[in-house]
């Protein structure tokens, strides 16, 4: 049952973070217009299960207008909304209040803020800290989105007994993240990757919808295009088993992959999403249309 559609209202975005599984930069192409907001959010409408729309991106607030006129639209239809954003605008509180003080209007459900080293080297520079005061003052529902850079703890399966080897951070290996933090982690048997362990690839639950149609339920895996066929007839004909990723995924993770296309792989990944994420990869060429956009990929 979808619940919650998530713009990502353009993939650029002020900063390059090592973990971002978008891959978004400074040199990210892409940006909704105000016109096909309007289309989605009457889309999404007519799906009936929708309750919150949220703006995301890369950054939203590059496109801080847009990101405003988007919001009222939703709150006026009736669904509750959100933002994340990377608080790079949260120059001093007083400037935040300056910045955040049209949300208050707009009973926003959910301010997120990144506040992390990989955004902010130190405490010194750390604008989200900015962010969170003004929207404290302004009484605006606020959380923080905290991801570090990837440790290794040894697992207690019993006390005084190790287990598996648990990596913290909070970091997802996908798209960058891959490229940029694996290095030096514990692995495991690929055949014991046998399960998605973080999407609801069935339900659905939520999607993340991007400038170019695509409708996304994990980073670079789309179940359709919303330019080509209109969101509430993808979602109501979406049939998880026979999309030709996400059935295998759903019935044995990224080892399902592996046997469903005969992929060449490694003998041990460091997580689900790492080994999914690569065996992606090497499919991109063969299901273009679902494996998209190629720049979530690191491929321009
Ligand atoms: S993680 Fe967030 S702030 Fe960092 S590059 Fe990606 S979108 Fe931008
Ligand atoms: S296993 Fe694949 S589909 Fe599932 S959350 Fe990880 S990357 Fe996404």
């Amino acid at each position: 049952m979808l619940n919650g559609i998530h713009f990502l209202l353009t993939y650029t975005c002020n900063y390059s973070c090592d973990h971002c599984f978008l891959y978004c930069s400074p040199n990210s192409k892409g940006t909704f217009t105000f016109a096909q907001i309007k289309e989605v959010l009457e889309e999404a409408k007519k799906i009936k299960t929708v309750e919150s729309i949220y703006f995301e991106g890369g950054e939203p607030f590059l496109y801080y207008p847009i990101m405003i006129e988007g919001l009222k639209l939703a709150s006026n239809m009736g669904f509750k909304t959100g933002i994340v954003t990377n608080s790079y605008w949260a120059t001093s509180v007083e400037d935040a209040l300056i910045w955040l003080k049209p949300f208050s209007d707009l009973a926003i459900s959910d301010f997120s803020v990144s506040d992390d080293t990989f955004h902010f080297g130190d405490e010194e520079t750390n604008l989200a800290k900015n962010a969170r005061e003004a929207a404290n003052m302004l009484k605006l529902s606020s959380s923080s989105i905290s991801i570090d850079e990837p440790t290794v703890e040894e697992g207690i399966v019993k006390e005084h007994e190790q287990g598996t080897p648990v990596i913290k951070g909070g970091a997802m290996f996908r798209g960058r993240a891959v490229e940029t933090l694996i290095k030096g982690l514990p692995k495991k048997p690929w055949r014991s990757l046998n399960r998605c362990p973080y999407e609801d690839l069935e339900g659905l639950g939520r999607v993340h919808l991007d400038p170019f149609g695509n409708v996304h339920i994990c980073q670079g895996l789309s179940i359709g295009n919303f330019f080509e066929i209109p969101l509430s007839e993808l979602i109501e004909k979406y049939d998880a088993h026979s999309h030709p990723i996400c059935g295998p995924l759903i019935r044995e993770g990224p080892v399902g992959l592996v046997n469903e296309y005969s992929l060449k792989h490694d003998a041990e990944y460091v997580d689900e999403c790492h080994f999914c994420y690569l065996l992606r990869l090497n499919l991109l060429d063969k299901f273009p249309q679902y494996l998209t956009p190629k720049q979530v990929y690191g491929i321009e």
